[in-house]
């Protein structure tokens, strides 16, 4: 496939009032721990949009950057203007997205009355979050907060698209290319930093596994017994990668599906299958051909609808402690490593504390 070329894009905030240019109502779509969405219309085309709304800030200004970046993908929710703004002396960042007015991906599928969900529909929408990964982690962007809550559809009905959002997380990577320009020469980049881009990356295949798990058999692959929210043996299981394929959900369920969640829930996260691997996989790559066996999903959503905020919060941890668990792996390499500048500074400071500098 072809390399996905960014389309130019003017990534500097307008200044000038957004007011000028929409209607900011009340109504508000949705809080986050960043600040509010709420829906506003432009003034040219009375079309409806989100608004989400940060104070400025390096975390608020990422978020912003690398959502912006991504936009350009059908299956990613669009950033379309961006102001920065002074709202009672502080200023903030404006961020109008398209408004995505057809409910979270499980919601909708819990909803159903149109008979059961097949494993051939689960396919499908696998490689369309598939499709948003492939172009993030082509642009060296690492969403690293996929989950449940951040994917929604467009509209309501049949011709509503699934798209990726909230960017809060996202890091930009460091690809082997950008590693071989001019300003990063190979002799000022330390070796572990050249993996790095694959921890990172690998984050989002491991939600890709959780999400596809859940979407065929409608509860998680790691979720505590005892109402916990996370007992102790849960974050063992989650370490040690440990989950079955239970009957009855499972019992008829392909086998290619199976070893594909496998491939992603890997433990080891450079073992873990590339995007490009996962989406060759023939259940992802030739979805219209998954037999369309009839799941569990939508019962078992519907039975586990009161678990539902603690099995979102559980992948939020999960998350969490996987991105500090990846960064960490940087940092310690660095002490592991042995490169003739780090050596002899070492020395240095090993002499000094014994001569008592
Ligand atoms: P945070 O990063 O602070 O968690 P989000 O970007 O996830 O914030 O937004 C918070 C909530 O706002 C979401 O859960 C969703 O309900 C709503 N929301 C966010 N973006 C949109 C959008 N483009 N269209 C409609 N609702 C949205």
């Amino acid at each position: 496939m072809s390399k996905v070329v960014i389309p130019p894009m003017a990534r500097i905030p307008k200044k000038t009032p957004i007011t000028d240019d929409y209607e900011i109502t009340k109504s508000v779509l949705g809080l986050g721990i960043n600040g509010k969405v709420v829906e506003c219309y432009s003034k040219t085309t009375r079309e409806k949009y989100a608004l989400k709304i940060l104070n400025d800030n390096v975390k608020a200004r990422r978020e912003v950057e690398l959502h912006w970046k991504a936009s350009g993908c059908k299956h990613i929710v669009n950033v379309i203007d961006v102001y920065e703004n002074k709202h009672k002396n502080t200023t903030c960042l404006l961020m109008v997205m398209e408004c995505m007015e057809g409910g979270e991906l499980f919601q909708r599928i819990q909803d159903r009355t149109d008979g059961a969900f097949t494993e051939r529909e689960a396919a499908q929408i696998m490689h369309e979050i598939c499709i948003a990964v492939k172009y993030l982690h082509d642009n060296n962007i690492a969403h690293r907060d996929l989950k449940p809550e951040n994917l929604l559809y467009s509209k309501k009905g049949t011709y509503g698209i699934l798209k990726l959002t909230d960017f809060g997380f996202a890091k930009e990577t460091l690809s082997q290319d950008t590693l071989q320009t001019p300003c990063y020469t190979p002799y000022y980049v330390a070796p572990e930093v050249l993996g790095s881009d694959k921890y990172d990356k690998s984050c989002d295949i491991w939600s890709l596994g959780v999400i596809m798990y859940i979407l065929l058999c409608g509860f998680p692959p790691f979720y505590s017994n005892h109402g916990m929210a996370i007992s102790p043996g849960m974050k063992k299981r989650i370490r040690m990668g440990q989950f079955t394929f239970p009957d009855p959900e499972w019992k008829n369920v392909s086998q290619n599906a199976k070893d594909l969640i496998k491939g992603m829930l890997n433990i080891e996260p450079t073992s873990r299958l590339t995007i490009s691997q996962v989406m060759s996989n023939w259940w992802i790559a030739q979805y219209t051909t998954v037999p369309q066996t009839p799941l569990h999903t939508n019962k078992m959503l519907k039975e586990g609808e009161e678990m539902w905020p603690e099995v979102q919060e559980e992948m939020t941890r999960s998350l969490a402690t996987m991105r500090v668990d990846y960064d960490q792996v940087h940092i310690k390499s660095i002490e592991d490593s042995s490169n003739p500048l780090l050596n002899k500074r070492r020395k240095r400071s090993i002499v000094n504390n014994q001569s008592g500098k």
